[in-house]
Formats: structure tokens, C-alpha cells, sequence
């Protein structure tokens, strides 16, 4: 009877054995077949080798006036372009789909205004949806309209602000919406930021156009787009902008 089990058991072992080799045999992930390209990631004073930098630190051709399409008025000063209040705002001449951007900001170092009037200004993907840049260092504001919001629509997750006059950077990763051919929207706008290294928008899916009047944002068909910087009044500067392309889509 005993070795009738022992039989039993070592049938068993080979069959279990077989049927774990067989799941390891069936796995759905297909092995990659292309290799990452192999880039320099750059650092905080040179971008990445596959980037397209939209600000050089010397001069504003990249960039247009949106008042008139007419050459950029914004100053540059120890190379970084500062909002020129009344100049309106500056759109870069190329024009996007889906981005990892980054852009580097400092609000004024000398502390004038409150709220929303304090170190305005905005990172506005293919023109239509606002990240907030706002001095929002001891500063209330309404919550989703401080610095790292997606204005009026999500707060960030934490307030990683540095103080009035730091530089502080933004690391943008931007699914353009899509649409269908009669305008209705297919796929949402998606962002995901880092405020200074930290996860401020994680995957946050858009409810339109972000706006600063009170009504529901909706999405209008669009191509691609610029991006816009705001000149909301306040001498807010920018620097080392550089946007990568994306072709590779979220996941649903
Ligand atoms: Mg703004």
C-alpha cells in the first residue's frame, strides 16, 4: 500500500513540474524586439540630447507674440525671458501633440500682491490648459487655482512651492486630447507633474479648456498646438525650456 502512495506522489511532483514549466512556457508578453535608443539625459544646465529646446537663455525666436503674431516683446535678462506686463502672451512657433516638457520659473523675489495677484503667470499645453504658475509660498489662495494646479479644475496633490524668487521647475508629461471627426472627444487631455522633483498631477484627466469663468469646462476639436506662457502682470521669468515628443500612448 505504501508504495502504491510513494507511486501516487512522485506522478503527482512530475505532473505539477511539467505544468509549471508549461506556465512559464506561456507568458503573453512579447520580448521586446527594438532597443531604447540610447540618449544623454543632460542635466540641470543642458537638455536631454533627443529634446527640442524652445529657450536658449539668449533670445526669444522661438516664440511669437500672441497679441499679433509678431516677434516676442518679453525681456531676457542672466538668461532667462521675464513676462513684460501689458505685452501679452508668447507662444512657441512649434506646435505639439503629446509632450514630456520642462520648464524651469521664479516668481519675483521681492513680494508684491496676494492671491492670485502674486507672481501669476502660466504654462498653458497647446495653448488651452493652464498650469498654474503662482507664487504660492505663504500665499492662499483657492485651491486649485495655486501653484501646480490645473487651473479650476485639480489642486496639486502637496504644495512643494520653494520660496519668491527660487527656481523651480515643472516636468510635464502631456497626452493631447483626440477627436472624433465630428468633435466629440475621443480620448481626454491627461498631465502628469513633478513640482521640483515632487508628484503633483498623477495621470489627471481633464474636463476641457481650463477657464477662469464659472462654467463647466468643455473640450473644442483641436490639432496641435504651442505652448503659451501667461503675462498675467507679474515679472515672472522662465528658463532651460525644452520639450520630447511622445509617441507612445497611456494606457486607457
Ligand atoms: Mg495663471
Amino acid at each position: 500500500m505504501q508504495k502504491k502512495y510513494a507511486y501516487i506522489l512522485s506522478i503527482a511532483i512530475i505532473i505539477s513540474a511539467f505544468a509549471a514549466l508549461r506556465s512559464r512556457a506561456v507568458t503573453q508578453i512579447p520580448e521586446p524586439k527594438e532597443e531604447p535608443k540610447i540618449i544623454d539625459p543632460g542635466d540641470p544646465t543642458h537638455a536631454p540630447s533627443d529634446a527640442i529646446v524652445l529657450f536658449n537663455g539668449k533670445d526669444l525666436s522661438n516664440w511669437t507674440s500672441v497679441k499679433d503674431n509678431g516677434p516676442a516683446m518679453w525681456d531676457i535678462k542672466d538668461g532667462a525671458m521675464v513676462v513684460k506686463a501689458g505685452t501679452g502672451a508668447i507662444r512657441s512657433k512649434r506646435e505639439f501633440n503629446d509632450i514630456q516638457l520642462h520648464i524651469e520659473w521664479a516668481t519675483p523675489a521681492e513680494v508684491k500682491g496676494e492671491g492670485q495677484g502674486r507672481g501669476n503667470s502660466g504654462v498653458f499645453l497647446q495653448e488651452l490648459y493652464e498650469v498654474q504658475v503662482l507664487d504660492s509660498f505663504n500665499n492662499k489662495t483657492y485651491f486649485y487655482g495655486q501653484a501646480g494646479s490645473i487651473y479650476k479644475q485639480y489642486s496639486p496633490l502637496v504644495n512643494a512651492s520653494r520660496k519668491p524668487g527660487e527656481w523651480q521647475t515643472y516636468d510635464i508629461i502631456y497626452h493631447a486630447p483626440t477627436f472624433e471627426d465630428d468633435g466629440k472627444v475621443k480620448n481626454k487631455a491627461i498631465m502628469t507633474i513633478l513640482h521640483n522633483g515632487i508628484l503633483i498631477q498623477d495621470h489627471s484627466v481633464l474636463f476641457g479648456g481650463t477657464t477662469n469663468e464659472p462654467v463647466q469646462p468643455v473640450y473644442r476639436k483641436h490639432d496641435k498646438g504651442p505652448i503659451m506662457l501667461q503675462d498675467h502682470g507679474n515679472p515672472v521669468r522662465f528658463r532651460n525650456i525644452w520639450v520630447r515628443e511622445l509617441t507612445a500612448k497611456p494606457l486607457p
